[in-house]
């Protein structure tokens, strides 16, 4: 369809939401207000309380006016969720800061097991673009600067009306048109689709993390991978021109996938999942493609120094850790020269007797430059490599999210080699040992441990050291 007419055709469902707080995974909606648009005329509205089935704290009262006693006679999220599904079908999702009332609505259906997806457009990255030089692009501002009506700020439908004003003069403005321009794209990849899957299909799809598998037209799984955003690395393979999207998009007759909550979850159950069903497009083990090495090297003026390569091998008594790529190794090394305060050069060898970059913006303590001594710049580079070089040794419980919040996902590991996940409730206390017997064994596997090592260290998981007897 030429572009004009698909602009013409866009519809647009304006929403609004008033919360208890600004955190979609603990806060809840209390009020929401809809209005479908062409951009220029109102088609339907909508308008409803929410029973948060929480309380309201005080200073989000004073703001929106919205107490508690307001809402105890309201729909809960649920009453009303399938007229905000039919209201917004096929329609643009927009907001006033999008990420926080998309986020919230999208948390709301969650709840309810829905994946609720919907292309979506932001007025104030927009107004940004449309109406650059302005002090503040908050609602409020913008209502002021353009003389907007506004009745009852700070309530759903009214803020959510003001921004359709708002819309109305975005639309007509050229960032937006290259806006819709994209927006048309996208919508216009559903002819790239396989013919036995349709857009909603890949749209229903969830926007969290997992594995998904492609079956062919005889039902055989063809192909299994994983991902933080299942349906958008779907899109993606679909979207690819390069030979493997063509084979897929000729391949593909059906989805399926599984969600894990956890990304480490994820990478186990895919690559033990290849490994069972060998799909017959997935290549060799994801794995096999680290190509880049990192290697602590000697030298007798530089001392140690780390030295990033391009072969990885892990029988070389100085191998440390191997990574995908060098820009990848490159990008992993720096994040440790500077969280361990070691000197860009120093680290790798250069010695120049003179001050690094890092040192005049205070990251190097100067051992470039022999303002630090030797022996606590070597302290620091004990604790850089002891973090590189994950040793996995003794029992341990490693622990991500799941996919409910009220779960969590637990790996253990028995003297060093993992052995096994399983999902548990947060709420429940179980025994160690009660865990363990809950977890399903699998059979030591080398890429386990790569998988394992690689995310032992990352902030986001939860360590627990086990004793030696459980
Ligand atoms: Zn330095």
């Amino acid at each position: 369809m030429p572009y004009k007419e698909m602009k013409k055709n866009l519809t647009y469902a304006v929403i609004d939401i008033e919360t208890t707080g600004g955190r979609a995974d603990r806060d809840r909606i209390t009020e929401i207000g809809v209005v479908i648009t062409d951009g220029k005329n109102i088609i339907d509205s909508f308008e409803s309380l929410v029973n948060p089935e929480t309380s309201i704290p005080y200073e989000i009262t004073r703001l929106t006016g919205i107490d508690n006693q307001m809402v105890s006679d309201a729909p809960k999220f649920y009453e009303i969720a399938k007229r905000i599904v039919e209201m917004t079908e096929e329609t643009i999702f927009v907001a006033h800061n999008v990420r926080f009332d998309y986020g919230f609505i999208q948390e709301e259906f969650r709840r309810l097991g829905y994946a609720y997806t919907r292309k979506k457009i932001c007025t104030v990255v927009l107004s940004r673009k449309a109406f650059p030089g302005l002090r503040s692009y908050s609602l409020g501002n913008l209502i002021q600067h353009f003389n907007i009506e506004a009745e009852r700020r700070h309530r759903a439908l009214d803020d959510a009306k003001a921004t359709t004003v708002l819309l109305s003069y975005i639309l007509d403005s050229q960032p937006a048109v290259n806006e819709i321009n994209r927006l048309v794209r996208d919508l216009n990849l559903a002819s790239l689709l396989p013919a036995n899957i349709s857009a909603d299909k890949i749209n229903s799809l969830p926007e969290t993390c997992g594995v998904y598998y492609f079956y062919d037209r005889s039902g055989e799984l063809a192909y299994i991978g994983k991902s933080i955003n299942i349906k958008s690395r779907v899109w993606e393979h679909f979207k690819g021109i390069n030979h493997k999207g063509e084979k897929m998009q000729n391949f593909v007759a059906d989805i399926s996938y599984k969600e894990t909550g956890s990304e480490l979850a994820a990478y186990l159950v895919e690559s033990y999942e290849i490994k069972k069903f060998k799909p017959y497009l997935n290549k060799a083990s994801k794995n096999s493609k680290l190509t880049t090495g990192l290697y602590i090297r000697y030298d007798k003026h530089a001392g140690n120094y780390f030295s990033l390569e391009n072969r990885v091998d892990e029988n070389d008594a100085d191998y440390l850790i191997s990574y995908p790529s060098l820009r990848a190794g490159k990008k992993a090394l720096n994040n440790i020269i500077r969280e361990f305060n070691l000197c860009p050069d120093v680290s790798i060898g250069i010695v120049k007797n003179q001050p690094c970059f890092d040192h005049m913006i205070g990251y190097c303590y100067g051992i470039c430059c022999g303002k630090e001594n030797q022996e606590d710049y070597l302290k620091r580079m004990e604790l850089a490599l002891a973090k590189i070089k994950v040793k996995l040794e003794g029992n341990w419980f490693l622990v991500d999210k799941a996919v409910s919040y009220e779960e969590q996902t637990v790996f253990y590991i028995e003297d060093g080699i993992y052995k096994g996940h399983c999902v548990i409730s947060k709420e429940d206390a179980p025994m160690a040992s009660d865990i363990i017997d809950s977890i399903k064994p699998v059979s030591h596997q080398i890429d386990y441990q790569k998988i394992i090592k690689r995310y032992f260290n990352k902030s986001f998981i939860k360590k627990v050291r086990l004793g030696t007897t459980i």
